[in-house]
Formats: C-alpha cells, structure tokens, sequence
C-alpha cells in the first residue's frame, strides 16, 4: 500500500496523476518562481544579491517577504521558519505562525521583510563551544538569498522554510553555513583574479559546484523497534555475522525490489517537489544498502539539498514500514555508508573550471585550476580529513574498509602523464596522436580526449570534469568538508594569482605562457607525492603513502586537533572564512561530540549486555543443564547439552567481567577534564573494551538458540525487506 492511500501525503497530491514537470519543484520559491511572482526590477535586485553584486535591502526583502507569504499560504502554510544549520550536523527550526491578531478578535497573515532577513531563536541550548555565554543568549538567523525557500509538508500541515546562517550577538559564526558562504567568497576572489591575469573578462564570479551521493541503510521498521542499539546509536552495537554478507557482490547495481522501488519512488517526488533533482538511485554493496545522486547545484544549495535529502529519507521510509539508516557503520561485517562529495568550480558564465576542454585555451585553465586543487589537498590534507572526523565515520576511514584515512587523489594516467611532461620540461607531451586533442599555443600539452579512467578507492578522485571527495561520512553535513576544501583551494589559487598578476606587467603573452607553465611545473614537482592512481585499499598503499611522508590519521580526535594549529588559524583569518576563537570553539564543540557519542553507545553496550543479553544467555544455559540433568536421568547422553551449558556459561561470566571492566574505563573516560584528554580516552580506552565486550556478545549469538535470543539478528536487519 502506498503512502497515498492510507492519506498520509497531507497535501492530497496524488503522485501517479501529477505530470513530473509540473510537480517538479512546486514547493520551491526558486528563481523561476521568484521571477513570476516578483516585478522585474526586484527578480534582478535579488539576483544582484545572489551574485554577490549588491547587499540586500529592506525595501527589496519587504516585496520578496509578501509574494514568499502568498505563495505560501496559497500552498496550505500556517507556518514558517528560519531553518539552520547549528554545529549539532543536523538542521534546527522553529516555527512561527503567519497569523497578527487585529484586535477585533480577528487576524491577519502577516510576514514582513525584516521577519525574512532576520529571526532571532534562543539559542542557548545550541553548541557554541563557549563563544556566547548563556547570560548573553541571542543568537540571529539571517536569510541565504542563494539557497531556495521551500515548503515543508507532511499530514501535520505545510511549514515555509527559509534557509538561514546562525550568528552570535557579536557576529561570530554559530553554525555551518556562515564559514561556508564566506569561503564560497573567498574562492570566488581568488578564482577570478587567477581568470583575470588568464585574460578571461567574462566572469565576475565563481561558484563551488556539488553533487553529492548519499547512501543508507533501509530496514524493517519492525526490526528496528526491537533493537534498542539502533534506536539510541544508529548502529548495531552487537550483532554476529550470518553465514551471508556482501561476498557474493548480488546487491550492488541488482534489481531494485518491489517495497524499495515504491519507497524510492514516493522519496523521489518528495524531492522534486521541493525543487530537488533527485535523478540517480541503485542498490549498493551491501545487502538493504542504497544510494541517491541528486544532479549538482551551487553549494549552499546543495547542502541544504543534502540536509532535506537526509530527513525525506527517513521520513518517507517510515511511512513504507522501514526505518532509513544514515549512520556511517550501522553494521559490522559489511560496507558502511559514505556521501562522495562530487566537487567543481563554475563560473557565472557558465564555465566548469574544470572542464578539460577541446581547445588550447582551456586546457591552461583546467591544468592551472587542477593544479590548484591538487596542491591545496596535498598542503593542507589534515585540514581536509578533519572534516571528516566524527566518530561514526572512524569506523569507515583507516578500519578495514573503504576509503583508507590517508588523503590522495586520483588523476588518472592520461593527466598524471601530462603533468610528467611538464615537469621534466617537455611541454609538448608525447608526440601527437589521433587520441590526443591538437596542440595549439602556449606549448601547452594536448589533451587526450577522454581523460578520466575510473578508481573507486582513491578518497579524492578526479572524475572527467570534477573531483570526488569520498571520505565524507554518510549522516554527516557536507558544509563543513566544502568550507574546508573552498578555503585550502582558495589560498593556492591566490598564490597562483600573485604569480600570474607579477609576470602580465612585462611584456605580455609570452611571460604569461612561462608563467602558467612554470606554476604548473613547480606545483606538480612538489605535490606530485599525493597522487596515487592505484588501489587505495591496499597495504601496500598504507607502506608507501608512510614512505611518501603522506599523513595518515586514524582517530578522529588526532584529525581534529589540526583546527587550532597556527597554519590552520592564519588560513582561516586570511580568508576571513573563521576566526582564531570560532575554529577553537569548534574544535572543543567536536571533540566533546565525539566523546558524547561514544559515551551513548557504551552506555547502550552496559546496559544491553547487562539487561538483554546476560539473562537470556544464562536462562537459555540453566535450561539446557536442565535438559542434560533429565537427559543423564533417562540413561541418554547428555554430553553435547552439558557441555554447551557450560560454554555459555563461561562466555556469560567472561561477558560479566568485561561488561564491569567496561564499566569502570567508561567512568574514568567521563572525569576527564581536558576535552582532547577525553576524547582521546574515549578512542583508545573506551573502544576497545566496547570491542572486548561485543565478541563475547556475538559469540553468545552463535551459541544461544534463535527463539530465546533477545533482539533480532543481523539476517533480519539485513536481508528481510
Ligand atoms: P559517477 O560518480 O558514477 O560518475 P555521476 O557522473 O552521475 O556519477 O556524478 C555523480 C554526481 O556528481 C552527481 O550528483 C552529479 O550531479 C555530480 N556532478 C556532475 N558534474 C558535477 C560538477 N561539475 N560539479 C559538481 N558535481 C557534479
Ligand atoms: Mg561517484
């Protein structure tokens, strides 16, 4: 039964009559929507402010914030609200009604422009990581022009959300949004000054591109009721393996089965209508794992896209009977979820900076801005993996599975060899060929025509025409790993500009031709040592990226701790993208998640192994010494019974013991003082015993029969659908 008929889509659209296009982002205030309900010199002041031309006024917000309520309330919203990014990774809202009473016992619905640019939540109860003290608790959300409104609908009724940044009372940044906007600026400058001294006029700005591919779990909501582990982690904390896993590789790219397609389906129109281009899904390695691509947008659009795609999953999950899982590791044994980050620089008029191109031209440009990306992500690779660092992505990134803790990119060969040749200063490259487009000025190599192979285990990979940043945790926000990687790109790209600007005061072209060359060549010859075109999954990889001198940072709390060195803090400051004191309250605000994280699911581990698994397993052993006593009383051998009696019996005892070892690190871990201190404790200590407390767990699961086991299996959770 789909969701329709059981009239839970609220809004009574009937998915199967609405024509796509006209469904297609109905309940998105987009461009197109703004230029039909908005005079023309507003549509174009907005536009001047999305571009970053111009800052926006009350007057514009004013005629921007009636047409947003009309439409709102014309589409059923009673509501609105600014909605934001705090540092918790997930997004806030609250709500306030359109409604203003007249005093006449009536109301009017009311928005003013000011209520458009400017909410002013609690923010107390937000982590700030002490930069606003709570006596001093105001904190301000202030519109996004670059990312749409849109309407929230569900059977409770329809909310306008307007996207917003979150900023302290002194202007410090609160959440993810506000670093992100600022380094989209920040390599908007840089990009167009390294354009500028190409001789490029047409552009005024640049734009980060993303495209993110988000995976998940899917399982029986029935299921996951009974597994208290995932409902208060989001993953299994025990869970022994079934005779199946993922080795036979059926799921990957298999036939979608019948509930996952009407799910898909219903998660499909559900993003349309909010004006987000959900276009690819497949099923993934893993048994019940998938993915969804939405096509790329600008990046704040995009991470807000991202957030939206995230809490649709779920909820449109649960009204198909499963439960969506974004953890990054929800099971042991089998993949874990990760969100490729597919990544590009355009500009506003309409080129892909890295879009290799057909003519000479451009290939100076993409070699120049690929140069850049590779550099950037080879200097400031720590800043980058700490992007990434939360402790449910330490189970992916340097665990036994994809993609390792170390940062390299991919280039593929084709590229890789270009930029040989321009090192050993054979500019021309091999001699030309059919597969290779021609040469034509600034001795620049051709390109060969197709310049992208394919590698699924490199964490950065060049991808044809865009990088694909594959480290970046499944449930996480991609804000905070694009602000990184905008800011690191941004500061090579201003040394590139500071060259190129230098050598176009002399004599023009052929200095400028030297030039690019020589930023090339220079770049490449020192950064080289962070690409790797094989297989990233390999020890071998591990040995020589250590030769290599690449760092490779397992625990996130080491990744982490690069956000407060000075390198990081002069970066940061003179991009104006964060502070020294915003990046220290960050630091602490993760360290102390981290550690809050791993303090539940321990936690969760005491509790379940004391209350669930302990008594199940020593009832089940009583019963079958029981069984072995009667067995032994009739004459019969009672050998096999008493003998697994007393091995799960043992296995109870040695589970007590580690539980209450568990116990007492768990307790030193929290009267720890010093933040890095406990996060650390957490990691090394905390961990491991979390892990010496599972084994004896899931050997009991192989040992206790199936009816008298208190939860159900890993053969449940994931392959019943
Ligand atoms: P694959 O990774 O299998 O090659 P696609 O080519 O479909 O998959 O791309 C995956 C994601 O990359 C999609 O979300 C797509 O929109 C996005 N993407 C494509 N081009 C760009 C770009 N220039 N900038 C950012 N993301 C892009
Ligand atoms: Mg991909």
């Amino acid at each position: 039964m789909s969701c329709c008929d059981e009239g839970c889509c609220g809004e009574g659209v009937d998915f199967t009559k609405t024509p796509i296009a006209e469904l297609y982002g109905s309940n998105s205030f987009s461009n197109a929507m703004m230029r039909e309900r908005l005079p023309k010199s507003i549509y174009k002041e907005i536009v001047a402010v999305q571009n970053g031309e111009k800052e926006l006024t009350l007057e514009v917000a004013e005629v921007v914030a009636v047409a947003m309520r009309d439409w709102a309330i014309e589409k059923g919203a009673s509501h609105y609200t600014h909605w934001f990014h705090p540092l918790t990774g997930l997004t806030a809202e609250k709500h306030d009604a359109f409604i203003s009473p007249t005093g006449d016992g009536k109301v009017l619905m009311e928005f003013s422009g000011k209520e458009l640019i400017k909410g002013e939540p609690d923010a107390s109860s937000f982590p700030s990581g002490g930069l606003r003290a709570t006596f001093e608790a105001r904190g301000y959300t202030a519109w996004d022009v670059t990312s749409p409104a849109f309407l929230k609908q569900d059977k409770t009724g329809t909310t306008l959300c307007i996207p917003t940044a979150f900023i302290s009372y002194y202007g410090q940044a609160l959440d993810k949004k506000v670093p992100l906007l600022k380094s989209i600026d920040a390599l908007s400058k840089q990009a167009v000054r390294v354009l500028r001294a190409l001789g490029h006029e047409g552009s005024k700005r640049v734009f980060t591109t993303v495209g993110p591919e988000q995976e998940y779990f899917l399982v029986d909501k029935e299921f996951y009721d009974q597994r208290p582990d995932l409902i208060l982690t989001g993953r299994t904390v025990f869970g022994a393996l079934p005779a199946k896993g993922q080795e036979m590789e059926d799921h990957y790219f298999g036939a979608i089965k019948e509930r996952v397609a009407d799910f898909m389906r219903e998660l499909n129109y559900e993003l349309w209508k909010v004006g987000i281009p959900a276009k690819t899904q497949h099923n993934e390695v893993a048994p019940n794992q998938f993915e969804i691509a939405p096509i790329y947008a600008n990046s704040s659009a995009a991470v807000d896209a991202n957030q939206m795609v995230m809490e649709t999953l779920r909820s449109v999950a649960r009204r198909h009977g499963m439960e969506a899982l974004l953890h990054e590791k929800p099971f042991a044994g089998v993949n874990g979820s990760g969100k490729h980050n597919n990544w590009s620089m355009a500009t506003d008029d309409g080129i892909n900076l890295l879009e290799p191109g057909a003519n000479p031209e451009s290939n100076a440009r993409f070699l120049l801005f690929a140069a850049a990306v590779v550099e950037a992500v080879d200097r400031y690779a720590l800043l980058i993996r700490s992007s990434t660092a939360t402790s449910a992505n330490e189970f992916r990134l340097g665990a036994n599975e994809a993609p390792p803790a170390i940062i390299s990119v991919f280039f593929g060969s084709p590229l890789t060899e270009i930029l040989d040749n321009i090192a050993e200063g054979k500019a021309g490259g091999k001699t030309e060929s059919d597969a290779r487009i021609k040469i034509g000025v600034s001795s620049l190599p051709a390109l060969p025509k197709d310049v992208s192979d394919r590698n699924r285990t490199s964490p950065f990979a060049f991808t044809g025409n865009k990088f694909e940043f594959r480290m970046v945790g499944s449930s996480q926000s991609i804000a905070t790993p694009n602000t990184y990687l905008n800011v690191a790109v941004a500061q090579v790209l201003s040394e590139y500009a500071e060259k190129l600007e230098k050598s176009s005061k002399g004599d023009a072209s052929s200095n400028k031709n030297d030039a690019i060359q020589n930023i090339i060549k220079e770049s490449y010859k020192a950064h080289k040592k962070v690409i790797f075109n094989g297989n990233g999954y390999s020890d071998e990889w591990v040995h020589e990226a250590e030769r290599r001198g690449l760092p490779n940072v397992k625990s996130a709390p080491d990744a982490l701790s690069v956000l407060t060195r000075s390198e990081t803090v002069s970066l940061f400051e003179a991009h104006q993208v964060l502070t020294k004191e915003e990046l220290e309250s960050r630091y602490h605000i993760y360290l102390e998640k981290y550690s809050k994280q791993i303090n539940i699911e321990a936690g969760t581990i005491i509790d379940l192994a004391r209350r669930y698994i302990f008594p199940a397993a020593t009832s089940y052993a009583g019963a079958l010494a029981g069984d072995a006593a009667a067995l032994a009383s009739i004459g019969a051998n009672n050998a096999s019974q008493a003998k697994r009696a007393k091995r799960i019996a043992d296995l109870s005892t040695e589970l007590y013991d580690e539980t209450a070892k568990l116990e007492t690190v768990l307790a030193e871990a929290q009267g720890i003082e010093d933040p890095f201190a406990q996060a650390k404790a957490y990691n090394e200590k905390v961990k491991a015993d979390m892990d010496a407390v599972r084994s004896k767990v899931d050997a009991l699961e192989k040992l206790v029969a199936k009816a008298s086991w208190p939860f159900p299996g890993y053969e449940e959770l994931l392959f019943k659908l």
